[in-house]
């Protein structure tokens, strides 16, 4: 044991009876975000992190202008009911260059500049043409239909913060202010590979004993869709010499390093000492389901997850503990943490208080409302329970036995923007 204990950012937590709130914590303080960014275009910055504050040098919108089609009117102008000479028109993008006095109005199209002497649009609809004239309804409001210069966004003030995550609106708002490239940070170079004797791979024919390697797979869509530059290695055999070249090729191209498999009781004990060779690593027994026993630590500069092998167990310890961490890794400092809604249970689920479970679930609607039940089968080697599911059931660590009709915290797995 005493070879596992001495990760100097891990001091004071207890390996074998870790909280799912704990072990987050304790990989949390171990990680020291990157700092090194690079200019890119704007579009290849989306999903990049930010690595410097965007402060507009113009107003958006840079002038007045409107926000309907109608009449540009000065408002002082106004009574109950008013005829007004039109002068001229205002189109988007082409200014009406002449200045409107009392008793005069300028026909505007939406997006058009307020005509100088102008600070009121009265909408076409309501208007009438009277004998050349244009008469306008009484009930007007001063400056009504108008979007003001700076409205949007203005110029000096900061309107997206380092450390953000780019999202499409983002990609907009850049573009809005007339900037084409933006410093990002450079992206969190991710190394993983598989361990397992029985693991066969794709294209070859399946022995007795042997399961395809699922894990790789699953690893690479997750990791794909967090932005991260990735590295397979492939799978590697539980044989020392084996597993010592992948860690040492894999932490000196890395960041991070995740594997799958190797950390069970029945095997952990020839990768611990491993481990305590190689860096400072260790193994976790924490109180959740699935996904148990858990490696953590430092490999030369790089962070090790040591997954579980089970295929639902790598997918929840790596969505509950590695994409968070990830997340911080990259730089992210806006909220990434993926929220947990409340929604009612429309069947009883057994649960013992003692650790989190993280039960796959199918968010559906019935009358008007959203509930929640499991995809059935709940055990750490079903996949299929979460390639059918649409969230987590999050059932937390002092939770007992839910009874149908409870609320219950769901996770999602697909968010909007
Ligand atoms: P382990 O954690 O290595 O004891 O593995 C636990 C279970 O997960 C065993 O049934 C393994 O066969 C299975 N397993 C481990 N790695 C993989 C993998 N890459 N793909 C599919 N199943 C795996
Ligand atoms: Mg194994």
């Amino acid at each position: 044991m005493s070879i596992v204990e001495t990760v100097s950012c891990l001091d004071g937590y207890d390996p074998n009876a870790l909280r799912v709130d704990t072990a987050n914590e304790a990989i949390r303080s171990c990680l020291t975000p990157v700092t090194q960014s690079e200019s890119i275009p704007i579009r290849d910055a989306l999903g990049r992190v930010l690595a410097q504050d965007i402060v507009p040098a113009i107003n958006v919108p840079a002038h007045d202008n409107s926000a309907m089609d109608g009449y540009a009117v000065r408002f002082s102008d106004l009574k109950e009911e008013t005829l007004l000479e039109e002068i001229g028109s205002a189109f988007a993008g082409r200014v009406f260059e002449g200045k409107v006095g009392p008793g005069q109005c300028v026909r505007i199209m939406t997006g058009a500049v307020m005509p100088a002497g102008t600070d009121t649009v009265v909408i076409q609809e309501i208007t009438k043409k009277d004998n050349g004239r244009i008469a306008i309804p009484a009930g007007q409001k001063a400056k009504q239909n108008v979007r003001y210069a700076g409205e949007d966004l203005k110029a000096g003030v900061p309107v997206l913060k380092s450390g953000r995550m780019i999202r499409p609106a983002d990609l907009g708002l850049i573009a809005s202010l007339g900037i084409g490239s933006v410093q990002a940070k450079r992206k969190l170079r991710v190394a993983f590979f598989a361990t397992g004797d029985e693991l066969a791979s794709i294209g070859k024919p399946l022995r007795e004993g042997e399961v395809y390697d699922s894990n790789r797979y699953t690893l690479y869509g997750m990791l794909s869709r967090l932005g991260v530059q990735i590295s397979d290695l492939g799978v590697v055999r539980d044989d020392p010499a084996a597993l010592e070249a992948a860690f040492r090729t894999a932490s000196s191209q890395s960041d991070v390093v995740i594997t799958t498999g190797g950390v069970s009781v029945g095997e952990a004990d020839f990768v611990k000492q491993l481990m305590a060779r190689l860096g400072e690593v260790l193994f976790w027994k924490i109180a959740m389901r699935p996904g148990r026993p858990m490696a953590f630590g430092k490999i030369g500069d790089a962070f090790l997850f040591g997954l579980p092998g089970n295929p639902v167990a790598v997918m929840v310890t790596f969505y509950q503990f590695v994409r968070d961490a990830l997340m911080h890794l990259s730089g992210r400092t806006d909220e990434y943490t993926v929220p947990l809604m409340k929604v009612t249970s429309s069947h009883p689920l057994r649960k013992v208080p003692g650790r989190t479970e993280y039960q796959r679930g199918i968010l559906f609607r019935e009358d008007a409302e959203w509930k929640v039940r499991t995809t059935g089968q709940q055990g750490a080697g079903v996949l299929r329970s979460m390639s059918e599911a649409n969230c987590f059931i999050v059932l937390e660590h002092e939770r007992g036995r839910v009874e149908a009709g409870e609320a219950v915290s769901v996770q999602l797995f697909e968010g909007l923007a």
